[in-house]
């Protein structure tokens, strides 16, 4: 037997960082524009089967048309919403360098906004730690970060806080 038959031959782990960047387009940007520099959320409307989505899109998922840039199609919503659903993620994502949990155990929280329909959902995590406090129907505002620390991204928004009307 050779020594080449019989050497072992081990494996090293390498964590690669490769960070990059690519256009939002203009339909994520204006979203994302608009949530940094105004606080507000923005949808589309399908000219066709008259769906309000959100973020917005250039062509409607449902009926494939496409939704022109015209100021007809653009929604304002309510930062003000309507849990529909809650999920908890109990087995969280570990750093492999820190080997530290990432991310808060908040519950994720779906919410139609006011102003759009029944398919204008976004998730977000809520301020309320325990689910069990904020069940569908449960009312909700958004919690925004100062002007100076929005980014143009949806974490622009804190949280979601359960509110009382
Ligand atoms: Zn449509």
């Amino acid at each position: 037997m050779s020594q080449k038959e019989t050497e072992e031959y081990l494996y090293v782990d390498q964590i690669v960082k490769l960070p990059f960047t690519e256009s939002a387009g203009l339909y994520i940007s204006r979203f994302l524009t608009k949530i940094r520099d105004e606080g507000k959320i923005v949808a589309n409307k399908c000219p066709k089967c008259n769906r309000i989505i959100v973020p917005p899109r250039i062509v409607c998922s449902y009926c494939k048309v496409k939704i022109e840039d015209k100021p007809e199609n653009w929604v304002e919503l309510s930062d003000k919403g309507t849990v529909t659903d809650t999920m908890t993620i109990e087995d969280r994502e570990i750093d492999a360098v820190t080997g530290e949990m990432v991310g808060a155990p908040n519950p994720n929280l779906f919410i139609r906004l006011d102003g759009g329909d029944e398919w204008t959902i976004i998730g977000h995590i809520s301020e309320e730690m325990d689910a069990s406090k904020v069940p569908p129907g449960t009312r909700v505002q958004a919690v925004w970060k100062p002007r100076e620390e929005r980014l143009g991204k949806v974490s622009d928004i804190k949280y979601f806080k359960v509110i009382q009307e």
